[in-house]
């Protein structure tokens, strides 16, 4: 019998094994993985470099329909934990803009880390080994884990902790794992995808296919806008880059005509609608023979400026001259409030994560046990507890996985 079987061996598995195993020599623990490989998106997170946590840590950072809970984490947890278990890893972190990395800027590494310390410690790690069920006999206080390619037995534990992950991004082994948590009956929040761009209603957008801008992204949504500036990435049919990602989740909070213009994106941030005009004014000044593109390309990316001249429906070639005050108004609004439609288009090949999960209400607070089963723990992105981009759902994954192990080492 196991003292604790982890299923998942995702970025929370792999932590609680090590975190377990690193307090406790004496432990038998397995961790059961579905894949053939571990810690796929761990490996793949960060555009391969592995962003670990942040230094910016509040309630903002965070998203759950139980709010509560988020103000609990973030007020008893913070980076510095993170921080201090992967320098006990061997792996230091360092901090650009409050965004921490490992030295390596290899998140494939981090991943090796960890897999050859529970090899060394002689933890079972068991891939191609789907669980399909659990059973808790409660008067033997014991779990019964049913796996593919394990055999008809069941494994036995005292502890289990499912460290399950989402069905965000099924390219590295996203999956829908409610479907194991029903049978437990315990309430779920049906997952949407989060963390990905926002696809818009919007033919003329693959003329600005490729062409990257900082700029200020609003959503409105009834008498709200959401707001976050950075890098934006024109695509064929979508708006991606970190503002838009985090933003993407207010897509499901919009229903009927409020679809309509919901998404505006203020361009060159530096200038105001004002002072944008002015200096429109002052180019057509002194270069009244200029053509209207010409203008757009001394501030614009070419293609962005193609795309509003056409969306404008103005002739590339007028000369600026000839541009009537009115027409100078409309394309200082649409730099300064590019507006969009967005539709809803649950691309989950593209989120990092899902928003929804395991309701938070099901598990302590403090050691993410579950108030149902004894025993029972379940930590990381199965939960319905979604971080921002920056490192948060890395975060939140590790050290939900820690507090379930801390747990069971006191228990056990
Ligand atoms: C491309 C990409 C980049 C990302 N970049 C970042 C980043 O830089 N920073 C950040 O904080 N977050 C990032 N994330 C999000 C982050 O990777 C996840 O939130 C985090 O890995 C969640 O950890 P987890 O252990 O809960 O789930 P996962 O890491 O997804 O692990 C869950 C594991 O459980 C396994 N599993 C599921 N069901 C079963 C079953 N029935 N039986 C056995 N095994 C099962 C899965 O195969 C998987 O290996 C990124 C995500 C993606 C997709």
């Amino acid at each position: 019998m196991y003292d604790v079987i982890i299923v998942g061996a995702g970025t929370a598995g792999l932590a609680s094994a090590v975190y377990t195993s690193m307090n406790n020599q004496n432990l038998k623990i397995m961790l059961l993985e579905k894949e053939s490989k571990c810690g796929r998106k761990l490996s793949a997170s960060g555009n391969g470099k592995c962003n670990i946590t942040n230094s910016e840590w509040s309630f903002n950072c965070y998203s759950s329909d139980n709010e509560a809970f988020i103000d609990d984490f973030v007020s008893k947890h913070n980076p510095n934990e993170i921080i201090r278990f992967f320098e006990l890893l061997g792996i230091p972190l360092y901090e650009k803009n409050g965004y921490y990395y490992p030295f390596s800027n290899m998140a494939k590494q981090v991943t090796s880390i960890l897999i050859d310390e529970l090899d060394r410690r002689k933890v079972s790690i068991v891939c191609d080994a789907k669980v399909t069920r659990i059973r808790y006999e409660e008067n033997e206080r014991r779990y019964y884990v049913y796996a593919n390619n394990m055999g008809s037995k069941p494994i036995e534990c005292k502890n289990i902790i499912l460290a399950l992950g989402s069905n965000a991004s099924p390219k590295l082994g996203g999956s829908d794992t409610l479907d194991i948590i029903k049978k437990l009956e315990i309430s779920t929040v049906p997952f949407v995808p989060s963390l990905c761009p926002i696809y818009v209603e919007d033919d003329l957008l693959k003329i600005a296919k490729g062409v990257r801008v900082d700029g200020k992204v609003n959503i409105c949504v009834g008498k709200k806008i959401y707001s976050e500036s950075g890098q934006v990435q024109f695509n064929d049919n979508n708006l991606s880059g970190i503002a838009l990602m985090n933003l993407s989740k207010y897509v499901y909070d919009l229903k009927g005509d409020e679809f309509k213009d919901a998404l505006f994106i203020e361009l060159l941030p530096e200038y105001s609608w004002d002072k944008l005009k002015e200096y429109i004014i002052c180019t057509i000044n002194i270069f009244m023979k200029r053509s209207v593109i010409n203008m757009l390309d001394g501030f614009l990316p070419h293609q962005l400026s193609v795309y509003i001249l056409r969306r404008l429906k103005l002739d590339e070639n007028m000369r600026i001259g000839d541009l009537p005050d009115k027409q100078i108004n409309r394309l200082t609004s649409c730099i300064k409030m590019l507006n969009f439609t967005p539709k809803l288009y649950e691309d989950y090949d593209k989120a990092q994560v899902s928003l929804g999960g395991v309701k938070l209400k099901e598990i302590d607070a403090d050691t993410f046990e579950s108030r149902k089963y004894p025993g029972l723990y379940i930590v990381g992105e199965v939960l319905d507890m979604t971080g921002k981009c920056g490192g948060y759902n890395i975060s939140f994954a590790i050290l939900s996985a820690i507090a379930a192990s801390r747990n069971i080492l006191g228990d056990l």
